[in-house]
């Protein structure tokens, strides 16, 4: 797999390097580290933040693969903390590419200064509890060992990449390329024999791509996602305008919505609706693109019955867009529910299988035996490649934070506490883990919603918290075992109120062979969630246990 070789670390800031302590560690700075590094600045408390990547971005600095895009729009995707910001910065279209994503996160951390306390190209290793000091001594791979009497871990939920085990993958002679660990220089596919494993998110935008440059292309599916047209175009000046003019009540709706950006919904189950009328606002719905498609009714991700209105409706669309029937039908997602595993945003997604250089090979009818030095073998045939593209996921939301050595109190690991699945206090705090903070944590709406709410609510909770702390002279803050308990089963029970546990969803963990089926993101709702943080917060930290002396 490339790798993120070009080593740049920054110099410390020399008396912090000279004490090798600091108020905060930050582990991570993408979106939410960069935004808590800044929180913390305001507070006046001393950060460092630790980036495994040569860049800052995060998500948006791994993943360059062809076609890589966000699929909440780009007025939504973005920070609102500061009304100077969003006012200045003009995103071009619709949907903001990669590229524009990433330009948008460094002139952020140059426009607040952010850089001095990122430390590049080191990866965090291990976290150890004191329990004597109430600090957190913190290792990287490049041997720093520097404490804190915080640890904050903006680690991200879809970070870390996997690759199956595929018997065979060392002998393939061609090239082989993660979609989260795209090299940075890019990749010209042109003339090439190309292979993609998968059709998630990140193959649905990079397949377009990848047929319109190579000579020949293979898809290698397993399940077939349900996917929208995104209906990218230019930013219209108009809407940006207007928007920009009431912005603070636009994100006042989104951080109290649903899902974190402001969608129609129909407040009344799709089965209430006459078919004529069901069917026109999903026709309305699709021509005007994007995730807002489950706000058409009530009860999409609920009632069976209902979701499978929906569902039929996507499927007439892909039979009527592929024209092979056969292909069409592989293509057509069956057995599990519209939304349930995350819904695709695509562009010319289902267009790309009427080219003749595409072939569709279903997995499940035609397993894949073996990665070979010529490319890969099914049980029935041998596809010659020049490349190979896993589009084949993430290790989600526990991957990054299991890749750390976190010990807390009296030595336990985090990694035998979540043997059987993550367990939080509102996905921002762990039992016997004190001064530990997740950012969009298990247990959180984090990738249920607009990722960047999330971050900018979880921050500031944890930013409030501390100044708490800090005002009122306390040295530590735990989640109470009761209170955890408390939180995954509610967690639990609006879950399994829903359909989401169906699918064998990377939500469940369903995607890594042996990862406990729990399905970990919260999904009573953003605004719901907020007020429940708010309101913990307002009861004196409710759930929590606080000690003093620092
Ligand atoms: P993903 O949704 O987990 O998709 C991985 C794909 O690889 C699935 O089709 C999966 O099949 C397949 N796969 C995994 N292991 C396999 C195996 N052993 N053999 C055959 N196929 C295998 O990963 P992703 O596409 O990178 O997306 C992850 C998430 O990142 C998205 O759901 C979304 O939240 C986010 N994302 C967002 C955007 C955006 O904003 N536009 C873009 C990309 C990603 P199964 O379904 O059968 O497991």
């Amino acid at each position: 797999m490339p790798l993120d070789t070009d080593v740049q670390r920054q110099p410390m800031d020399a008396g912090a390097e000279a004490a090798g302590a600091f108020d905060a560690v930050i582990v991570g700075a993408g979106l939410a580290g960069l935004y808590m590094l800044h929180r913390l600045r305001q507070l006046g408390l001393s950060a460092r933040a630790y980036e495994a990547g040569n860049g800052v971005g995060g998500t948006w600095h791994w993943n360059r693969y062809p076609g890589a895009r966000c699929d909440v729009e780009s007025m939504d995707y973005s920070y609102s903390f500061s009304d100077e910001l969003q006012q200045e910065w003009t995103w071009t279209e619709r949907y903001a590419s990669q590229p524009e994503i990433l330009r948008y996160i460094n002139h952020v951390a140059d426009r607040f200064d952010l850089r001095r306390d990122v430390q590049l190209s080191t990866r965090v290793t291990a976290a150890a509890f004191d329990e004597a000091t109430n600090r957190w001594a913190v290792q990287t791979d490049r041997g720093d060992r520097v404490s804190a009497q915080f640890c904050i871990m903006a680690t991200g939920c879809l970070s870390t990449a996997q690759v199956p085990p595929f018997k065979g993958l060392d002998t393939f002679a061609g090239r082989w390329y993660h979609t989260g660990h795209w090299p940075h220089e890019g990749v010209d596919f042109t003339g090439q024999r190309v292979g993609v494993i998968g059709t998630g998110s990140s193959a649905i935008q990079s397949i377009p791509l990848i047929a319109r440059q190579a000579a020949s292309l293979v898809v290698f599916q397993r399940t077939p996602n349900f996917s929208i047209p995104a209906r990218n175009a230019p930013m219209d000046p108009e809407y940006e305008r207007r928007l920009k003019a009431n912005y603070a009540e636009y994100r006042r709706q989104a951080r109290h919505s649903r899902v974190g950006f402001v969608v129609p919904t129909n407040e009344y189950s799709a089965m209430a609706a006459p078919p004529d009328v069901r069917h026109r606002e999903y026709e309305d719905r699709w021509n005007r693109g994007g995730l807002g498609f489950t706000g058409a009714f009530s009860d999409l991700l609920i009632a069976r019955e209902s979701n499978d209105t929906a569902a039929e409706f996507f499927r007439a669309k892909i039979r009527a867009a592929v024209r092979d029937p056969a292909v069409a039908e592989t293509l057509v997602p069956k057995g599990y529910p519209l939304g349930t595993k995350r819904m695709c945003v695509d562009t010319d997604y289902y267009d790309t299988f009427n080219r003749d250089n595409v072939t569709l090979v279903d997995v499940n009818a035609t397993p894949i035996d073996a990665i070979t030095p010529r490319g890969v073998r099914t049980r029935d045939a041998e596809h010659d490649l020049d490349s190979i593209v896993f589009a084949t996921g993430f290790d989600a939301m526990t991957g990054a934070l299991l890749g750390i050595d976190i010990r807390g109190r009296a030595g336990a690991t985090l990694r035998e506490k979540w043997a059987e699945g993550p367990r939080t206090y509102l996905g921002l705090a762990i039992a016997g883990f004190p001064n530990l903070f997740t950012v969009t944590g298990p247990g959180s709406p984090s990738v249920i919603s607009n990722m960047i709410v999330s971050i900018e609510q979880h921050v500031d909770w944890i930013a409030d918290c501390l100044a708490h702390l800090r005002a009122q002279g306390l040295g530590a803050i735990e989640a109470t075992a009761a209170a955890e308990e408390a939180w995954v089963t509610h967690v639990n029970e609006v879950g399994h109120a829903t359909l989401y546990p169906i699918a064998n969803s990377w939500y469940m963990g369903a995607n890594i062979p042996g990862k406990p089926r729990i399905f970990m993101p919260y999904v009573g709702g953003v605004g719901t969630y907020r007020q429940r943080c708010d309101d913990v917060a307002a009861r004196g930290y409710e759930g929590f246990t606080l000690t003093s002396g620092r």
